[in-house]
């Protein structure tokens, strides 16, 4: 076999994804990156089966260019790490990444790992269901001291970090699901350097990244990822990520993930990593036919009202869009008049978006979030977030937009 040139200068991200983190020599010359399908690992010595655990146990450090002994799979292995590898230049800022077996995986090992007993969590609301869950089943029976701040509210978000003397994480989730309600990234960032104990923030980047939105960049300590939508993006595969731009941090959610066993299995990582070199493609598109598509449904008088972000009507939240987000993405919410019944008989009639939940797939997806997603909020909470009867969410895909368009239109009745 001929020798294999490395890429050793600086590439941009579409170059490295598709050049770093694999080297065809170690798997018989093979272009793509077989599957490693083993639990357990040969070491190829009981002295470095015993550095390789001294490592892996934080006893000592590795060497900048070794070779470490993989352990056991639940640890990590080979699938798990190009995948790793590969995502890092996706992200700005990013210098580490873990992968998990779901982004609710990412989200509760990100949790522990970032919060000591007794510690508090800011976060923005509405948050996804799963991580709402989370909140109120497992971290407030533990103790954990958790307050909720509506998305876009600033000054909300300072006042209630003040409030909070042994707060250690600040989670924000934007845009937010299903209104796509914007908060400040690099304010929050603000908000916890002048706190006293120097919180963390993460950022639930799932809608808008990695193509569109670069929290890392902007300050924010971690991002995390519900891999299942835009980087898997055929709604075919469960997955979840972690990127920070402190690669101890990283490490430190990898030895939790050794304890959960939450790592993402060979065949999904190695599914995922065929996706990560077509995200910014997908995304492009999809955004590009969500504009096209919200643009002229806006004008729709069969619509009362209309949430994408270039449409955007609220001064602060064109500031937090302008300055943080690329483009406006592929998701919608559209308020359809008649209410429940008339989402209802909307949904019914759709023929290319199917009803179902999920997002960022190139196939286009509809919902209604109050009787599915959003159904366990309070009348209050559902009132607050913005989230009405007649309110359907629009994932929006690849197909061609005027086709999309026609659906809805005629889907409208
Ligand atoms: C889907 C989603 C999650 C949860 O991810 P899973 O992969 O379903 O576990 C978390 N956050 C956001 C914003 C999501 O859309």
């Amino acid at each position: 076999m001929g020798a294999v040139k490395k890429v050793t200068y600086r590439v941009r991200p579409e170059t490295a994804v598709l050049t770093r983190g694999f080297d065809p020599r170690l798997s018989v010359g093979a272009a793509r990156p077989p599957v490693y399908r083993t639990s357990t690992f040969v070491f190829s010595s009981p002295e470095a089966a015993e550095r390789a655990f001294a490592i892996a146990l934080g006893k000592i450090r590795p060497t900048d260019d070794e070779d470490v002994d993989l352990i056991y799979a639940r640890l990590s292995h080979p699938n798990a790490e190009i995948l790793e590898d590969q995502l890092v230049p996706l992200e700005r800022a990013a210098h580490a990444a873990a992968v998990f077996n779901s982004g609710m995986a990412a989200i509760a090992t990100l949790l522990f790992a970032t919060l000591a007993r007794g510690s508090s969590l800011l976060h923005t609301q509405p948050l996804y269901g799963g991580t709402q869950h989370f909140v109120h089943q497992v971290l407030e029976p533990l103790g954990f001291q958790v307050e909720g701040v509506p998305a876009g509210d600033g000054a909300a978000l300072a006042a209630a970090a003040e409030r909070l003397p042994n707060l250690e994480l600040i989670l924000l989730e934007t845009p937010a699901n299903p209104t796509l309600r914007m908060s400040d990234i690099a304010h929050a960032v603000a908000v916890a350097r002048r706190h006293p104990k120097r919180p963390r923030v993460a950022v639930d980047n799932t809608f808008l990244g990695p193509v569109f939105q670069h929290p890392l960049e902007l300050g924010a300590d971690l991002v995390v990822y519900s891999a299942t939508k835009f980087l898997g993006g055929f709604s075919d595969v469960l997955a979840g990520v972690v990127m920070a731009g402190d690669a101890r941090l990283v490490s430190e959610l990898r030895g939790l993930r050794a304890l959960f066993g939450n790592i993402l299995q060979a065949d999904e990582s190695w599914i995922l990593d065929s996706r990560l070199s077509t995200v910014g493609l997908r995304m492009n598109r999809q955004s590009k036919n969500a504009q096209k598509i919200a643009e002229r449904l806006a004008a729709d008088p069969r619509i009362e009202r209309i949430h994408y972000p270039s449409l955007f009507t609220d001064p602060e939240q064109r500031r937090i869009r302008d300055a943080q987000c690329d483009f406006p993405g592929s998701l919608m919410a559209i308020e359809i008049r008649g209410g429940k019944a008339g989402a209802f008989e909307f949904l019914r009639r759709l023929k290319i978006a199917r009803d179902a939940v999920s997002l960022g797939g190139v196939e286009s997806l509809a919902c209604h979030p109050a009787s599915t997603t959003h159904s366990e909020l309070s009348p209050a909470e559902l009132a607050q977030a913005g989230i009405t009867e007649g309110l359907v969410r629009l994932s929006i895909g690849t197909e061609h937009w005027r086709d999309l368009l026609a659906d809805f239109e005629q889907a409208l009745g």
